[in-house]
């Protein structure tokens, strides 16, 4: 199927950030075409489809979505209900996509494989402006198509791009292989997976609520199936910061897990490893061996499985002929990236932002959603909301409502407004400075930074 025209905006990635794009798109009258890799809308919250997320409904749901879905009979869920990656696809994703005015626009098992302006390589200049995108797709049957368009928003996530185990971002040698007995994310463990963790000795590598969320399952399986063990490797002893929140997060939830962690760990259900930097791994008969420093010394570990929740990064593959400037560092639009840079800012402190902090020197073209963070964790919906929101308005052409940019998130306990420090050069978790009100507020650009929370996991 190759699409004519280039009248239309294209929305890379139907997660819940792409739909909204969709949404405010269609609430100004202009025609999406969105793209998405997936059989189905929201195919990554699909995959962590059994995490219960640690915010509510209320800020899980764009305002634009919820307008067009209000007309549909829909019924909206409980505002301090908290959802499932699966509920949330259910709920909300998938009746937006049934939407008439967003159903005929969306394209399944379309992966975009690479975006160029029609004609013309990244290095030719002239008439840059006049030429439309071209985005090329391949539809899983190893046909390739085209479809042009005005402007191309990604909102194609990260999750599909996970950290791997080396500290240093690379694979530990060994790591390459792919091997079926190291996973990446936050396989079910409990239900879906559980034959194969049920019974075994399991190594989790990463910090972040991700790895909290696996090793917490495999606590449940300790209980269930006799045999199972869990060592949890953290790259830095600073166990604290991690676990921090608890009953302070706005979001308790999320403060939760820290807590029930931190118990585990207390009466030693959940095996600490740390600090602990993986080497180099083999997959010996039935086991797999990890070569590690713990603690300094050299260490071996058999264990029969390994599950790595060190985070994710942005795919910029894609992009490769489109003049796109990333920040270095953390792969996020260089206006946004001091804004979220974990190793200044331990607390995250970020004001609200949208067009202008994601504009790219190829006009027309935004990076939204999570992969906008690029490797900072602390991406959340309704950031990404806001985004598009503004990402959207200036495509329209409306600049006053881009600039003008609200958001309203949750404070977090997790903050420490201490910077980073030599000895303490990775916050594991992002928050703000302790609020002047305990209750959520709205910010705009001309009030006090916003404060960013985070979710995703952390090497
Ligand atoms: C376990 C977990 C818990 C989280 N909990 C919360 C929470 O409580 N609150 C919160 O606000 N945030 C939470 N987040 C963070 C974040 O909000 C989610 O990751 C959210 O799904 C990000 O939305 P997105 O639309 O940017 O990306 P995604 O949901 O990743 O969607 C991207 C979509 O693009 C598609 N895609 C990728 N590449 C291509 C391609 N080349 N071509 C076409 N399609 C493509 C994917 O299949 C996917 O459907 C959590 C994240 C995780 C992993």
């Amino acid at each position: 199927m190759s699409a004519p025209s280039a009248d239309r905006v294209a929305v890379i990635g139907a997660g819940p950030v792409g739909l909204a794009a969709a949404a405010h798109l269609v609430e100004r009258g202009i025609t999406p075409l969105l793209f998405e890799r997936g059989a189905s809308v929201g195919t990554a919250l699909l995959s962590w489809g059994h995490v219960r997320v640690f915010s509510p409904w209320q800020y899980n749901i764009d305002r634009a979505a919820r307008s067009l879905l209000e007309g549909t009979g829909w019924s909206s869920p409980d505002p301090k209900g908290l959802p499932t990656g699966k509920d949330i696809v259910r709920h909300y994703l998938e009746p937006l996509a049934r939407h008439p005015k967003i159903a005929p626009h969306v394209l399944f098992g379309a992966t975009v494989i690479d975006i160029a302006r029609r004609g013309l390589d990244k290095v030719t200049s002239t008439d840059r402006h006049k030429a439309p995108f071209a985005v090329r797709w391949h539809d899983g049957s190893g046909q390739e198509h085209e479809a042009l368009a005005s402007a191309v928003i990604d909102a194609s996530g990260t999750w599909t791009q996970p950290n791997p185990m080396g500290i240093d971002g690379r694979p530990v040698p060994g790591e390459r292989t792919g091997h079926a007995r190291i996973a990446y994310g936050i396989p079910d463990v409990v239900a879906a997976e559980r034959s194969l963790y049920a019974g075994k000795h399991v190594l989790v590598v990463g910090a972040g609520h991700s790895a909290i969320n696996v090793a917490l399952d495999l606590l449940r399986l300790v209980k269930e199936a006799p045999g199972t063990q869990v060592m949890w490797a953290l790259r830095r002893n600073r166990l604290e910061r991690l676990l921090g929140g608890g009953l302070n997060d706005e979001l308790p939830e999320r403060g939760a897990l820290g807590l029930a962690a931190k118990r585990a760990i207390d009466d030693g259900r959940l095996k600490l490893l740390a600090p602990f930097v993986a080497e180099r791994i083999e997959f010996v008969p039935v086991k797999v061996r990890v070569h590690a420093q713990l603690d300094g010394h050299a260490a071996t570990l058999d264990v029969d499985r390994v599950i790595v929740a060190t985070g994710f990064r942005p795919d910029v593959a894609m992009l490769r002929e489109l003049r796109v400037a990333l920040d270095p560092a953390l792969e996020a639009p260089p206006a946004l990236a001091p804004l979220i840079d974990p190793n200044v800012h331990s607390c995250g402190t970020v004001p609200p932002h949208g067009a202008a902090e994601l504009a790219h020197p190829e006009p027309g073209f935004y990076i939204v959603g999570s992969k906008s963070y690029g490797r900072a964790p602390t991406f959340l919906m309704a950031t990404g909301y806001e985004q598009v929101r503004s990402v959207v308005a200036e495509i329209a052409g409306d600049h006053a409502a881009a600039n003008e940019v609200h958001l309203v998130l949750p404070h977090t306990g997790v903050c420490s407004a201490t910077p980073a420090t030599a000895d303490a050069p990775e916050p594991a978790c992002c928050g703000t400075p302790a609020p002047a009100t305990a209750a959520a507020e709205a910010t705009s650009k001309t009030k006090t930074p916003e404060r960013v929370a985070c979710c995703g996991a952390a090497a």
